[in-house]
């Protein structure tokens, strides 16, 4: 049965949607070309308790539960075509969960705030040139240093990375600290990338146009110790929690994004003739509309029951493991489904759909960025390998 959401759930839907569809979608392919969302569309995001929403209230956030944060991305998928203001909402809402559970009282008062207003941005920075699914070969080091820590390293292909080192704000990453203990020995802090000794680079992405990806090296920067999230030396194990939080959102996005896609489908083939006959009427095409809408719908209740499930853990109610098994699970195949479907509603659309003027081919480039950001379809295999057979190699 799917997921039966509350009433509140429900308004928060509607007056998501309302804003999406009224404020976003009207501009959202001008955003690719803009290269940004405009700043009052933040505000209005903002206004709406959408940024960072999972930060507790007495930090000036809504601290939402996670089943309320994908019925946002949900209808933000639904509105913006490009994905951008998809991703600059559930990057905040996830790390921003980490730094809710994680973070110390200091830093908390002092970020949130300008996350929750819109201000500042906080994203993920764990990426680098040599190290992507393999967060343990990260090269990056964390020191004791005085008071608090320096940091050295660089990060790349990174989220956000303009916004925050322009309006303010920072990433949440992780280093080694202690590097002979190898995953054991890493630490993950907050990052601000206004800091001295950081040095943004920027890289063209394919899709999701409107927010930025970069990268940064990290020369001997100095942190306060309240940045550090959790116990130091156990931040990789910290960090999984965020991530699986940001996997679940992106099964619904996803899902969403191709249903929206279908739709556009739909109204199409129904309306365009080809050998005397609506597009709508040829088995071959009406088939593979009846697969995708089986398919997106199973991708999103599997979504809602992975964010369920996150909320469940914050109840003690599930494990650690069955949470990673169902998120690992609800996004092995998100991009895979989604791309498929939308790629189809383009062929449909003949020259059209191959056209910058298409909102579907838009959506591809957003939704195929899934199969790589916040973890590769490859390595959600391996998680639901690792929960099926145990940690013994055979
Ligand atoms: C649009 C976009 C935005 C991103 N934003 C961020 C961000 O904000 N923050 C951040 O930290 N990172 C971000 N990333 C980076 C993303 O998390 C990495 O691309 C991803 O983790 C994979 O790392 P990699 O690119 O180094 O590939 P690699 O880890 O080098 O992997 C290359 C390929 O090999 C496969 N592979 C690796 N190991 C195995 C194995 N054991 N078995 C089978 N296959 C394997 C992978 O699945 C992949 O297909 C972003 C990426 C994109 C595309």
């Amino acid at each position: 049965m799917s997921i039966k959401f509350t009433e509140e759930q429900e308004m928060i839907r509607e007056s998501v949607r309302e804003f999406a569809q009224n404020k976003i979608t009207p501009i959202a392919l001008q955003m690719e070309e803009t290269k940004e969302i405009p700043r009052d569309v933040i505000k209005g995001m903002a206004e709406l308790g959408l940024m960072t929403c999972t930060a507790d209230e007495k930090y000036g956030g809504p601290g939402l539960d996670a089943v309320s944060a994908g019925v946002i991305a949900e209808e933000l998928a639904k509105a913006d075509c490009t994905g951008s203001t998809c991703v600059y909402y559930l990057v905040p809402a996830s790390w921003g969960f980490l730094l809710n559970k994680y973070g110390t009282e200091e830093a908390k008062q002092e970020i949130f705030p300008k996350n929750v207003s819109g201000e500042w941005f906080l994203g993920i920075a764990t990426t680098e040139s040599d190290a992507g699914s393999d967060v343990g070969g990260t090269k990056t080091t964390i020191k004791p240093d005085g008071d608090g820590f320096v940091v050295n390293g660089e990060k790349m292909y990174i989220s956000g990375v303009r916004e925050a080192a322009t309006h303010g704000g920072g990433h949440i990453t992780i280093a080694h600290q202690t590097p002979e203990r190898g995953t054991r020995g890493m630490t993950t802090f907050y990052l601000p990338l206004t800091a001295e000794g950081i040095t943004p680079t920027y890289i063209n992405d394919l899709g999701r146009e409107g927010i930025s990806c970069g990268g940064f090296a990290i020369d001997n920067v100095k942190i306060p110790k309240h940045y550090i999230l959790g116990e130091e030396n156990k931040g990789f194990y910290i960090l999984h929690e965020g991530y699986e939080y940001a996997r679940a959102l992106i099964s619904v996005i996803c899902a969403s994004a191709g249903l929206k896609s279908l739709e556009n489908g739909i109204n199409y083939i129904k309306e365009r003739k080809s050998f005397g006959k609506p597009l709508a009427q040829y088995q071959e095409i009406n088939f593979r509309l009846s697969e995708h809408y089986t398919k997106l719908n199973m991708l999103r209740d599997l979504g809602y029951k992975a964010l369920k499930t996150i909320d469940l853990e914050q109840e003690g109610k599930v494990s650690r493991f069955e949470t990673s098994n169902i998120v690992a699970q609800a996004k092995m195949f998100c991009s895979d489904w989604a791309c498929e479907a939308i790629n189809d509603v383009m062929q449909w659309q003949g020259a059209f759909g191959y056209s910058r003027e298409c909102p579907d081919q838009a959506a591809w480039r957003a939704v195929r960025s899934f199969s790589l950001a916040e973890g590769t379809k490859e390595v959600m295999k391996m998680i639901v390998a690792r929960e099926l057979l145990g940690k013994k190699q055979y």
